[in-house]
Formats: structure tokens, sequence, C-alpha cells
């Protein structure tokens, strides 16, 4: 379905920035995502899928859910670190909507608190049918 690249959009729905932090490494020349083809794009119109962080407050609800809609079909939804997965430290807080699965269907699950960027790197290209290079 996704060939040999995969663009995603990413929502940072609540959460301590954690997550977002070590997704966003995945660009510096360490780990370098886009030489397997994975971009993040500004628009979701532009986009394969997308990768949430976050518990998924109640004010990102609504942006979450539109965010997805625009994706063109087909599409995937990537839950990166606890709190996308379950609510994390967050779960059972009457603000949050414990995990990304309350608002759109995920197909991939991505666990750790933070999750280390080689597991998200290591999730990302399993997901394109590829094996990870060793860190
Ligand atoms: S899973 Fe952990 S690191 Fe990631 S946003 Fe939640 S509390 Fe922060």
């Amino acid at each position: 379905m996704l060939g040999r690249s995969l663009k995603l959009r990413q929502v940072s729905a609540g959460g301590c920035n954690g997550c977002e932090a070590d997704v966003n490494v995945l660009g510096t020349v360490v780990f370098d995502l886009g030489r397997f083809g994975i971009q993040f794009v500004a628009s979701p119109r532009h986009a394969d899928g997308i990768l949430v962080t976050g518990p998924v407050t109640a004010n990102m609800r609504e942006a979450l859910r539109r965010t997805y809609d625009a994706i063109p079909e087909p599409r995937i939804a990537i839950a990166v670190g606890a709190c996308a997965i379950s609510g994390g430290p967050y779960a059972g807080c009457a603000e949050t909507h414990d995990g990304a699965g309350s608002t759109v269907p995920i197909d991939l699950f991505v666990p750790g608190c933070p999750p280390h960027p080689f597991t998200i790197l290591e999730a990302l290209i399993g997901l394109l049918g590829r094996k990870a290079p060793p860190p």
C-alpha cells in the first residue's frame, strides 16, 4: 500500500513533549529518517498517514479527528508513546481521552515513555517492510 515512501503528518495531542522531542530528532544526521523515504509533511493532504503523540486532550481531539479525515484514503495512523497508546501517566484524567485510539483507528503502536528514537525508526521501517539498520 505504501510503496517505498511514507509521508506522515505529526499531531501532538497533549503529553509532556518528550515523545515529540524523540520524533523530532529523527530528522537529524544521526537518524536521517529521509534516507529511508520517510518524511514528515506540513499538510495532511500530502500525507499517507498520521503519527500521534500525547493522550489526546479535550482541546486536541477535534483537531486530531479533522487532521486524520483530511488525509486521503487509504491512510494509516501510528500511536507513538504510552500516552498515545493508552493515556500513559494521564490515563483516567478527565481532560484526556486515554490515547489516540479513542479518536482515530490505530494501525501501529510504538511503546515507550518516551520511545527511544531508534525504536520509533525501527517501527517505521518495519511498517514499510524493511529491516532496520543496526544502531
Ligand atoms: S508517553 Fe511519556 S514521554 Fe511521551 S508524551 Fe507521554 S509522558 Fe511524555
